[in-house]
């Protein structure tokens, strides 16, 4: 049996969401993956997802993992089914504004730092409490959805674990004093490839693999 159908078997069985992360892949594979089921992918480029869009099958729900400009936002705006990458204000703002230009509501994730090293992407917690606090609530065409994060790029599994843990400690927060009469604020999107078990330990609803089932990149 091919390696990603017992992946796509298990993650079922534990009620977790496979994203299925095609970035850099041929619309074959993804066609292949698509004939088995699967019916949610992942890009993390706004070209390459408008490329894949226009050529593959209508009811492909395509989320957008990678960072985000404001200004590319119109792009996708017409089709995206979920953006995971959500890290400021005025990206959320403009997702509103262009969601509205087509008639929808978009799913969004606010895009979390947890990870130890220094990376550039993601809010804090005070961050996003600010960003809950001021700008949200008048924008009606976007739906907040969840958190995303990403782990250190580390063999330390205990390190690993303990950033899922605090993205999901996040989470709750957020949900208590912000979401908790809304059942749609329900996702942690964390673990990839080399972590996606940690991150369903720790509370993941949503993980996105890549090259464990669409081989290297
Ligand atoms: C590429 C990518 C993934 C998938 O990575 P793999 O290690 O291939 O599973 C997940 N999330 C984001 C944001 C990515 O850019």
């Amino acid at each position: 049996m091919k390696t990603y159908l017992s992946i796509i078997e298990k993650l079922k069985a534990q009620n977790v969401t496979l994203v299925a992360v095609s970035k850099t892949k041929p619309q074959e594979a993804i066609l292949e993956m698509y004939e088995a089921g699967q019916r949610i992918f992942g890009e993390n480029r706004v070209q390459e997802l408008l490329t894949k869009y226009e050529a593959l099958p209508k009811d492909i729900e395509w989320h957008l993992i990678g960072h985000l400009q404001s200004n590319k936002v119109k792009y996708i705006a017409p089709f995206v089914s979920m953006i995971h990458s959500v890290e400021s204000a005025k990206l959320l703002k403009e997702i509103n504004k262009e969601a509205a230009n087509n008639g929808r509501v978009i799913d969004c994730l606010l895009q979390m730092k947890i990870a130890e090293e220094d990376s550039k992407f993601g809010m804090t917690e005070q961050d996003a409490r600010l960003l809950l606090d001021t700008d949200f609530s008048k924008l009606k065409n976007i739906r907040l959805v969840g958190v995303m994060g990403m782990a250190t790029f580390t063999e330390d599994m205990v390190q690993v674990q303990a950033e899922f843990q605090r993205l999901k400690g996040v989470f709750d927060a957020l949900k208590y004093t912000y979401f908790e009469n809304e059942p749609s604020f329900k996702e942690i999107s964390m673990g990839m490839s080399g972590d996606y078990e940690q991150a369903i330990a720790a509370g993941s609803t949503m993980v996105r693999i890549g090259s464990l089932i669409f081989g290297k990149r």
